[in-house]
């Protein structure tokens, strides 16, 4: 098969990600990110094949950002002709998606209409979705769900106990988050265990800014922490997670709004709310280090209540295969990873001290004759950039 050039775009409310990539050997060629969007200094930052920063005239959006990225790449030789297909991150596929899909008019209409579950993200989605196709009308582009994996969810597992005239009449249930991720690790793990993914079941730790817990089963996503919106569950860079849902009418009475508690809960918890230094764990785990109490206690509860999840997802599985961590912090935090298997001796889980302090890419980190414990770099472009392959060569949904 001749080589072809893919465009991997993920394009956020005020940002924009771009990555020109190898098919069917994955090689980047050219990685971007646009930020500040639609104000007054918005810049793009070249991060591949070179460093390079420019601003963009103000007020630019994601039409202008991709002209720019794409202006770039040509100048730098390396997109001489159009790309052979694009494929983009969408948020929320709502129970529409249950797999990646092939772009046409009913496609568009369809993450519009989940629209109301991520009005913040789909709507931006779209506007990559919508520059993309002006500027290359013939070229096939691919949505790639960061809900689909768990659309699998058994109804045990997404139904929250409330009036089901809610999940009827406005969709409320549990959908989950970080799909494309999971299912990368899924597939990576399965590779490190010669399991076929259709029979590898494990935990999958995705702890990034946003943080998310998923039990897969049998390669099937099967419980997950994040729920209707991508506030439940895990403690987050700034996002609480859990809390109790009397809170909010409890702050209601006290007089805060709801677009304040809306913003407390997702801008200024977290590790910042709980440390009040920095949403950052690398910051925080120095600061802990150096004996600062606050950093210390925000590190303690993320780790405790990644814990409880993890416990959580173990009454999906029927075995155990592997427990992985990844994102920035699972991947580069031997002390979230040892303070969190601290919790779960119960489980037979225990680590390699030296292991866990100098894990090799994709390296095992458990102590000798205990369950697996994986750590496996995330790649949700290489994961989109499959998909998008995958759909644009074979034409089909499936
Ligand atoms: P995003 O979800 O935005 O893609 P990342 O997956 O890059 O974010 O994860 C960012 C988080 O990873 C930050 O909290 C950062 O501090 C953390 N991180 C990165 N490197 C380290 C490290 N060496 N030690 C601890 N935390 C780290």
């Amino acid at each position: 098969m001749d080589q072809q050039h893919l465009l991997i775009i993920n394009a956020g409310s005020s940002s924009l990600k771009l990555t020109l990539a190898t098919a069917p050997d994955y090689q980047v060629l050219g990685a971007f990110l646009a930020e500040r969007l639609g104000t007054d200094n918005p810049t793009l930052n070249q991060k591949a094949p070179q460093s390079a920063s420019e601003s963009l005239a103000s007020g630019s959006g994601h039409h202008e950002a991709l002209e720019a990225c794409l202006k770039r790449l040509k100048t730098q030789g390396l997109l001489s002709r159009e790309p052979d297909a694009v494929g983009h991150r969408v948020v929320h596929g709502g129970e529409a998606f249950t797999d990646s899909a092939l772009i046409d008019d009913q496609v568009t209409a369809a993450i519009d209409g989940c629209s109301t579950l991520a009005p913040l993200h789909n709507p931006a989605n779209l506007a990559g979705i919508r520059a993309t196709r002006s500027l290359y009308p013939d070229c096939p582009q691919v949505a790639v769900f960061d809900t689909a994996f768990h659309q699998s969810l058994p109804a045990t597992a997404y139904h929250y106990a409330v009036p089901q005239a809610l999940y009827h009449d406005h969709g409320v249930r549990r959908y989950g988050f970080h799909g494309t991720s999971h299912r990368w690790i899924l597939q990576q793990a399965a590779g490190w265990l010669e399991r076929p993914p259709e029979r590898t079941s494990i935990i999958s730790a995705h702890l990034g800014n946003g943080c998310s817990v998923t039990a897969v089963r049998n390669g099937r996503s099967v419980d997950t922490s994040m729920g209707l919106t991508p506030l439940e569950g895990l403690v987050m860079g700034t996002r609480s997670g859990d809390v109790d849902p009397g809170l909010f009418d409890f702050l209601l009475r006290r007089g805060y709004g709801a677009e304040a508690i809306h913003d407390m809960l997702n801008r200024e918890s977290g590790l910042l709310g709980l440390s009040g230094v920095s949403h950052d764990m690398r910051t925080l785990t120095e600061a802990a280090q150096d004996g600062h109490e606050q950093a210390n206690l925000a590190v303690n509860v993320f780790c405790f209540r990644l814990a409880r999840y993890i416990g959580a997802m173990m009454a999906s599985l029927e075995r155990l295969d592997a427990l992985v961590f990844t994102g920035g912090i699972g991947e580069n935090s031997p002390l979230v990873r040892q303070r969190t298997l601290a919790h779960l001796s119960i489980f037979g889980l225990a680590l390699d001290e030296a292991s866990n302090r100098n894990p090799e890419s994709a390296a095992a980190i458990h102590a000798p004759g205990t369950p697996p414990v994986l750590v496996i770099p995330t790649d949700e472009e290489q994961m989109i950039a499959l998909d998008t392959q995958r759909l644009t060569t074979t034409g089909r949904t499936a």
